[in-house]
């Protein structure tokens, strides 16, 4: 299971975005970025930094 914990990008959030793939992994992030943060876009900058700190459980 792959991981990214939002907490690293945005001070104080708890959330933990889990998917198999990192595609899947990627479409939970966006989801959470959207409705929690209201963040409409992922831009390729963010991306990246978002793919580098993937963690595998
Ligand atoms: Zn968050």
């Amino acid at each position: 299971m792959k991981e990214i914990h939002c907490g690293e990008f945005i001070a104080g959030c708890p959330h933990i975005s889990r998917g198999r793939t990192v595609e899947e992994l990627m479409t939970s992030v966006r989801k959470h970025a959207r409705d929690a943060h209201g963040m409409k876009e992922i831009d390729e900058d963010l991306e990246g930094e978002l793919l580098k700190a993937i963690k595998e459980r």
